[in-house]
């Protein structure tokens, strides 16, 4: 009779327990499925997205095509004087389309898998554990320790102490006390929409932003290009960028009037003209020892050649008037911008 008492009291035992590991699994299993899903589609992303499977350059060619396309003349000023939040604003509704609508379906398989994986992971975890006591007359503390540590690189489990469980013997009463409790969380999951995603604590736009724009910032004095090196604060080599563009895109201009100036800068620095580094400077500084004019220029390493984009001499013809709007200055006298300029069109850039 006290033996049946105890083994009554035992099974109790494993129901409390049960409920309590299926109520922190409840919530570390939706956290898990959302975590590995968006860490695939990052990398599914990096390696299958045209804009993210490359270097740097890449990743601004992608930026600048897409600002071409929109035309909306707000987004190319925040992306001359930010040019990293208009970049992360650029990764981020490219992950939004990628996942919602344009690669919808592989997105649901992905998170399905996960499900998928996942439930195993538990189910496999609760008969190994089972099975280890049983062979190696374990007791229920041991169980814990071992049904933790299967699952512990995906999911956390709080240490429970064993000492209310003491009297727990029926391992497999437990293990189907436990698949019974896991049920309703493993259709949960099961149901898990897209959505969710959105409140995960991992988010696949965030881990892209962290891989692809943990680089070099600094923009060029003159026209704002952005320095390529893919190291931040990297020291020992100057800034540099493959292509410049028209200092007027930055607002240079010609000092007294109201011209701007559309030289590029590379064509600066080699010329016999001189700047004035700061609005408020009174004494200007020639081009061609540009480096000496403060520590904004002096890391920057720019020169002559002919490598210019045509992509911003179409940028300042079909935004022509919203540049002089913008800065108050005119295209006109020595910044009238060249006829041959107004020849490009846009899939020529
Ligand atoms: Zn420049
Ligand atoms: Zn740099």
């Amino acid at each position: 009779m006290s033996e049946k008492i105890s083994f009554c009291k035992g099974n109790l035992s494993a129901v409390v327990l049960a409920e309590l590991i299926c109520e922190k699994l409840k919530a570390s299993t939706v956290e898990a499925v959302c975590n590995k899903t968006a860490i695939g589609l990052a990398g599914e992303m990096r390696c299958n997205f045209p804009a993210f499977n490359g270097n740097r350059l890449n990743l601004e060619k992608h930026v600048l095509k897409s600002l071409a396309e929109k035309e909306d003349f707000d987004d190319f000023i925040t992306y001359i004087r930010n040019p990293r939040s208009q970049t992360e604003a650029f990764i981020k509704a490219e992950v939004e389309k990628y996942i919602f609508t344009d690669q919808r379906d592989e997105t649901v398989n992905i998170l399905k898998k996960n499900v998928h994986d996942v439930n195993m992971l538990v189910r496999q975890a609760l008969s190994t554990a089972t099975q280890k006591v049983q062979t190696q007359t374990g007791d229920i503390n041991m169980w814990l320790k071992e049904f933790s540590s299967l699952l512990k690189d995906e999911l956390t489990l709080d240490t429970f102490s064993s000492q209310n469980f003491s009297d727990i013997n029926n391992f497999d009463f437990l293990m189907e006390a436990l698949k019974k409790e896991f049920a309703p969380i493993s259709d949960e999951i099961r149901s898990l929409s897209l959505n969710k995603l959105k409140e995960s604590r991992l988010k696949p736009d965030e881990i892209l932003i962290d891989q692809l724009c943990n680089c070099c910032w600094v923009k060029c004095p003159f026209c704002a290009a952005v320095c390529t090196n893919t190291i931040e604060g990297h020291s020992g080599a100057d800034h540099s960028v493959p292509f410049h563009r028209p200092s007027g895109i930055k607002g240079w201009h010609y000092s007294g009037t109201v011209e701007f100036s559309i030289d590029f800068c590379t064509t600066n620095v080699a010329s016999d003209g001189s700047f004035y580094p700061c609005h408020d400077s009174e004494e200007s500084v020639p081009y061609k020892l540009y480096r000496t004019a403060g520590p904004e220029y002096a890391d920057w390493r720019i020169t002559p050649d002919e490598s210019k984009l045509l992509y911003w001499k179409w940028f300042v013809c079909r935004f022509q008037k919203k540049l002089e709007e913008h800065y108050n200055f005119k295209f006109q006298g020595r910044g009238e911008i060249p006829s041959e300029w107004k020849t490009i069109s846009k899939c020529k850039k």
